[in-house]
């Protein structure tokens, strides 16, 4: 259906930061266009002069970046297309297409409350159609400035064949009248604009929310108003909570975002295959739910994007999370580590390359975030403050076994000459073990642990060790036994 000659794009408004929505809607359309090896463009719909924010337009632009979205034409901006915009509303009004309407908000509220008590569909009555030139001086002369409104043909059937919902039929007459295209200042309202602009661009392919399946249809009005090659249309469904309100901003804060990801070091890998697969499923294997984005564009297509809701999950995007850190190098991992290390003051770099990757190897299949390094690699360069335990660490400490167990540790390390072999540290526990008379098992490993990293959690305790070396451990049981004989 669809050759190179494809051209798609998104078009966010920077009235807010970069929503999740408009994240799915853009890799649909980027994979699309990709598929075929046709353009998307990237247009900031900034006319809303009020609303629109350079720190939206950047968050919009760093987003996608960081998301791997990039497009092959623009940012183009609305705003510099107004010339053009005033242009076309003249022609629309030349050629009887479009009108002043003089509207006060109170007729118009008089209009909704009378057609609300009657029963009927809400809207404005197109009471300003025919106005004459008089009638128009009249109100100018009250002081009364017009918008330009759009005149829809009268009772007809707007049709086209959705490329995710299939036949859609909406009749002007629920459309809510005849719309708004310019208002009383002269800026231009969404849907013209966006007509305007797609047109120009060569757009034949739009992709969007099915929030917009009503404006589809005024502009389908507007593209055959105008005489120009409509495109074709594809609605995706909205994202919604597990409570199955629209996901927003306002309601769910940061979740509905990408700064929140990008700044807690979200690989950005899994957010682009949980957004894709949300509604998008494998062809020929629905149950497989882990994918790059290069290998989805070759079978991409929207005949396997549903067109039931789509639910967000913070939970299953976790998951999405520990799938990816899996398919992740540690070399990778460790190169996307280094700022969130940095912000935290942990340095890993009396360490050889060799043992940083094993240090990241050891933590790398549980984590969710970057953000989580830090925490768990503390143990390798910093000394924990035994003063400052938590209380399960204190009474691990202060059980009866733990001095035996860690003087007798301290002997045995005393006898050693290497750790750095995890065989030699698994003779070392070995030992530890028979010369205690304690099972290995929490009872033994607990306090070595607490001793060594000052917690009870953390990384595999054999490998934690190899990889501190013996004179870091040692140190470390040293000053346990000083301070508990101290205390
Ligand atoms: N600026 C509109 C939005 O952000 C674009 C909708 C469209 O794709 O036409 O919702």
């Amino acid at each position: 259906m669809f050759d190179s000659s494809l051209k798609v794009r998104i078009p966010p408004s920077p009235t807010g930061p970069l929503h999740l929505g408009t994240v799915r809607t853009a890799l649909y359309n980027f994979l699309l266009a990709k598929k075929h090896g046709g353009t998307f463009v990237f247009r900031l719909e900034d006319t809303d002069r009020e609303r629109s924010k350079s720190e939206y337009v950047s968050d919009i632009i760093n987003g996608f970046r960081w998301l791997g979205i990039t497009w092959d034409e623009g940012p183009l901006r609305q705003s510099e297309h107004k010339a053009r915009h005033q242009m076309v509303v003249k022609q629309l009004i030349g050629e009887g297409l479009a009108y002043e309407c003089f509207c006060t908000t109170e007729e118009l509220n008089e209009i909704r409350q009378s057609q609300r008590a009657q029963n009927l569909v809400e809207g404005y009555d197109n009471r300003h159609r025919g106005l004459t030139e008089e009638q128009k001086k009249n109100f100018r002369e009250q002081g009364r400035k017009p918008v330009i409104r759009f005149r829809l043909p009268d009772n007809k059937e707007l049709f086209w064949d959705d490329l995710i919902r299939g036949r859609m039929t909406v009749n002007t007459s629920d459309l809510g009248g005849d719309p708004v295209i310019a208002k009383d200042n002269g800026d231009v309202l969404y849907n013209f604009a966006v007509v305007v602009d797609d047109n120009d661009a060569g757009i034949n392919c739009v992709i969007r929310g099915e929030d917009h399946l009503h404006n589809t249809a005024k502009q389908i009005a507007l593209y055959e108003g105008l005489n120009w090659k409509v495109p074709k249309f594809g609605h995706v469904s909205l994202i919604l909570t597990t409570n199955r309100e629209k996901l927003s901003k306002r309601k769910h804060g940061d979740i509905a975002g990408i700064t929140k990801y990008i700044n807690e070091g979200y690989l950005p890998e899994a957010i682009v295959n949980y957004l894709i697969g949300m509604s998008w499923t494998y062809p020929g294997d629905d149950s497989k739910e882990i994918f790059t984005i290069d290998e989805v564009i070759p079978i991409f297509s929207l005949d396997n994007v549903s067109k039931s809701s789509a639910v967000y999950d913070l939970g299953k995007l976790h998951w999405f999370c520990k799938e990816h850190f899996k398919l992740t190098s540690s070399e990778e991992v460790l190169k996307r580590a280094e700022p969130f290390l940095e912000k935290e003051n942990i340095s890993l770099n009396e360490y050889s390359i060799e043992e940083k990757l094993k240090i990241i190897s050891l933590i790398k299949d549980g984590l969710i975030t970057l953000s989580e390094i830090p925490q768990q690699v503390k143990v390798f360069c910093k000394i924990p403050d035994l003063s400052n335990l938590e209380i399960k660490e204190k009474e691990c400490l202060d059980d009866p076994n733990a001095k035996l167990i860690l003087e007798k540790l301290k002997d045995l390390l005393n006898e050693s000459d290497s750790l750095n072999e995890e065989q030699q540290v698994k003779d070392l526990l070995e030992k530890l073990s028979s010369e205690t008379g304690i099972k290995k098992g929490k009872k033994l490993f607990w306090p070595v642990r607490v001793a060594i990293s000052g917690t009870v959690h953390g990384p595999d305790l054999t490998s934690m060790l190899s990889i501190l070396g013996l004179g870091r451990v040692k140190d470390r049981i040293e000053r346990v036994n000083n301070f508990l004989m101290n205390e």
